[in-house]
């Protein structure tokens, strides 16, 4: 597809306090949530629109940090009663994790209602809740040219025949590999990427933690590693963090096209990398994009042979 200029990317998602446990610590009441990260992420390249609910003990601070990176918040719900709540505990190689809570609380009763002022939007990220809502966010816009949509393994267990839905109205899935295996039935990647192509998508992002991602199009397969981190503190959002990244870069550069695609991994991976080194979106929330540029010029550095 081809449009003209730095585009909004439209986003839905979760807001929520997340209870994490680290082999560093334990942190409760952590703000976080699917949409939370993939707009602080695309932020940094375009202007981000949120579609997400909080409760009446979400902190009006984190809002107003938000609309100062010009996030736009009209199409954040205030329900009354408690914000979404996650608790995870991740092993001390931060490699797996286990969700020992989830309190959907005002998140049970949503229904995405996009603001009239969001109606055009063009690039949408469909962040991770109910493949219905997902749905219901696509009937809302008017003229949706490059979509792009992330889900989990529990919707894909239970909400199988409206995710079929979903896929065959997007243009690219964002998954990490568990989730590729459970969606396609095969352990290959490569068999289950195809399968999962043959759904709808015309693009499949595979998000494959620290050994980097892996895309494939119609152009074939593209590899981007996860950029080596001396220090990992957290890796709850980095999934989200990259997608966000990815539609925000894409929004920016107004088009999206093979080569557009992988540049704009390139700077998924280099951004993602930053959520991984802070609890919550500590660091993401104080990244600047000359730190981002600059490591994405030591993450082409690795690629690089001469
Ligand atoms: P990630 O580490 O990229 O999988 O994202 C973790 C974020 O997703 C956390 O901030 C959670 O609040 C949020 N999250 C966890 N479970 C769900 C769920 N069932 N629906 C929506 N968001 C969720």
């Amino acid at each position: 597809m081809n449009t003209q200029s730095k585009q909004d990317v439209l986003i839905v998602g979760s807001m929520a306090f997340d209870d994490l446990t680290l082999p560093s610590g334990v942190f409760p009441d952590v703000v976080g949530g699917s949409a939370t990260y993939c707009a602080m992420a695309a932020s940094l390249f375009a202007p981000a629109r949120l579609v997400a609910v909080v409760g009446s003990d979400f902190p009006s601070r984190v809002l107003e940090e938000l609309r100062a990176r010009g996030i736009d918040t009209r199409g954040i719900e205030h329900a009354d009663g408690k914000t979404f709540r996650w608790a995870g505990r991740y092993a001390d190689n931060l490699a797996s994790r286990e969700t020992l809570k989830t309190e959907l609380n005002v998140f049970a009763d949503f229904r995405p209602k996009l603001p009239p002022e969001y109606r055009d939007s063009t690039f949408i990220l469909l962040g991770n809740i109910q493949p219905e809502l997902q749905l219901e966010v696509l009937e809302q816009v008017r003229a949706p040219q490059f979509v792009a949509a992330d889900t989990m393994n529990f919707w894909i267990d239970s909400e199988r025949p409206a995710l079929e839905r979903v896929l065959k109205r997007i243009n690219a899935l964002v998954i990490n590999d568990e989730e590729l295996r459970q969606l396609s039935g095969e352990h290959n990647i490569r068999r289950g990427a195809e399968r999962v192509l043959g759904l709808g998508p015309e693009r499949l992002i595979v998000k494959r933690g620290e050994y980097g991602a892996m895309l494939f199009d119609a152009e074939g397969i593209f590899f981007v590693p996860a950029f080596p981190l001396e220090d990992e503190q957290d890796p709850t959002g980095a999934g989200d963090t990259f997608a966000g990244a990815l539609m925000g870069r894409l929004a920016e550069l107004g088009r999206v096209d093979a080569l557009t695609t992988r540049q704009a991994l390139l700077s998924a991976s280099t951004v993602a990398s930053f959520c991984v080194e802070g609890v919550g979106t500590t660091r993401l929330g104080s990244l600047k994009l000359g730190e981002v540029k600059q490591r994405l010029g030591e993450l082409r550095g690795l690629l690089h042979l001469e």
